[in-house]
Formats: structure tokens, sequence, C-alpha cells
């Protein structure tokens, strides 16, 4: 019997000209890289830095496996390090990037047959919008919690059955509230894959919730920003 393998991703790290900018809100955007030999996994994430900079960050891979540019989202945080550096950047800027790295990756194996449900709380949603777009036949759900409406990145792109927007300070999403009040109220099949990424105590809390519905650490795979 032969087994089909796959080779090995290799790990790289090279300057990008950034191709373009892509505002998404007052404080998030998109940029889009060249993708060149660059190749990864849905769900993985890059290391992120500026020429002449000596610090970086690590950022979910936004677009989907087999797009032509590589693509991360990002949220400024006024009084952090990075991200007002990153959003001051322009087409033709350099960047260094670095990876990919992480196993927060779907089980090709399970994309058949299985129910997959992606919870995300702010910019969390990036690994979930590159899975979605690499993987079209995927049966999933999509739960983004956010505080205001303007903050559901690219939301014409999910099925509207697919999608559930949370925000918990207006009224525009279809649950007003936190994304775990969502949880607490939907049923969920019993082989479900749960994804959960974004910040800890939203991860904390998913846990606790998925736990007490039944469901096994081993079916829930996690992603913390900060
Ligand atoms: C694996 C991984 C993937 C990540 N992917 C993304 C991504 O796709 N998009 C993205 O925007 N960030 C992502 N992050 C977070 C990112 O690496 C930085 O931490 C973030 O951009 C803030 O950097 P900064 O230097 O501006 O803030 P810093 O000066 O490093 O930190 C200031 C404070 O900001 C808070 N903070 C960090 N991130 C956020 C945020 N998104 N919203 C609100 N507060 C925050 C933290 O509490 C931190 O203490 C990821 C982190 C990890 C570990």
């Amino acid at each position: 019997m032969t087994m089909e393998m796959k080779p090995e991703l290799k790990i790289d790290e090279t300057f990008y000209k950034v191709k373009e900018v892509r505002k998404l809100t007052d404080e998030a955007f998109s940029l889009r890289l060249p993708k060149s030999r660059f190749k990864y996994h849905a769900g993985q994430h890059i290391s992120l830095g500026i020429q002449g900079d000596y610090q970086s960050r690590e950022y979910s891979i936004y677009s989907g496996e087999n797009d032509e540019c590589l693509e991360v989202l990002v949220k400024e945080v006024k009084d952090g390090y990075f991200t007002p550096k990153l959003s001051k950047l322009k087409p033709g800027d350099l960047v260094e990037v670095s990876g990919p790295f992480g196993k927060f990756k779907i089980d090709e194996k399970k994309v058949a047959d299985h129910k997959f449900v992606f919870i995300a709380s702010g910019t969390g949603i990036a690994p979930f919008r590159s899975m979605v777009r690499t993987y079209p036949n995927l049966d999933y759900l999509l739960i983004h919690g956010v505080r205001y409406g303007v903050e559901a990145y690219d939301k014409h792109e999910y099925a509207a059955d697919r999608h559930i927007l949370c925000t918990s300070g207006d009224k525009t999403g279809q649950v007003h509230g936190r994304l775990t009040k969502c949880l607490k109220s939907t049923g969920f099949e019993k082989g479900t894959q749960f994804y959960l990424c974004g910040n800890s105590n939203m991860i904390f809390d998913a846990l606790e919730i998925l736990k007490d519905k039944g469901f096994e650490r081993d079916q829930i795979h996690c992603e913390v920003y900060f």
C-alpha cells in the first residue's frame, strides 16, 4: 500500500512589498502581500515585522490557501506598540514575514462528514475566513462576537445562514450581547468540531460552556491572541 505524503511546508523568512491596504473600519484594515513562494494551511499564522524595527507580532492568515495574495487582518490597538506602525504602511513599503506557524488547522479527513463551529471574538475571525475560502463545501457555522456591527469584517462573504453576529455595544447583530450568550442557547450535534479564536477571556468562557454541554476537549481547538 502506498501512502500519499504531503510535502512538509518550509518555514520562510523574507521581506515582502505591501501590495494593498484595505480599510475595513476606522481601526481595522487588511494588508495584502504578494504570495510568491509562500505556502500555508488555512488557520496558521505568520510573524510580521517592519523594516527597520526590532519587534514583530503574530497575525493569523486571512486569505485562503488558493488566493492570489497573502492577507492579514489587523485591528489597531491605540496604545499598542506595533499596530499604530502597521496602520501607517502604504503600498510599496516592506514588511518581514516569517512562518507559517501553528497547528490551528482543519483536519482534512473530517471536512466531508463533520460539522464545524467557528467561534471568534473581534479579529479572531481571521483564520476562519481562511478556512471558509479554502474549503468551499465546509459545513460550518460562524459565531462572531464584536462590540459594534461595523466590526463584522467582510460579512458578505459568509452565507447568511452560517453566520451569527453577536454585538454587545449596539443592536445590529442577530444576537444582542456577547457570543457566550449565543453559545449557551444553541444546540450542536455530537461530533461537531469546535474552533475558538480571539481573546483569552472569551476562550475560557466558551470552553466552560462547551464542557457543560458535554463536548470533549479533543473536539475543541483554540488559538489565543492575547
Ligand atoms: C497566534 C496569534 C495570532 C494573532 N492574530 C491576530 C490577527 O489576525 N489580527 C490582530 O489584529 N491581532 C492578532 N494577534 C494579536 C497581535 O499579535 C498583537 O498582539 C496585536 O496586533 C497588538 O499589537 P500591538 O503591538 O499594537 O499591542 P501591544 O503593545 O503588544 O499590546 C497592547 C495590549 O493590547 C491588547 N491587544 C492585543 N491584541 C488586541 C486586539 N486584537 N484587540 C484589542 N486589544 C488587543 C493586549 O491586551 C495587549 O496587552 C494575534 C496573536 C497571536 C498570538
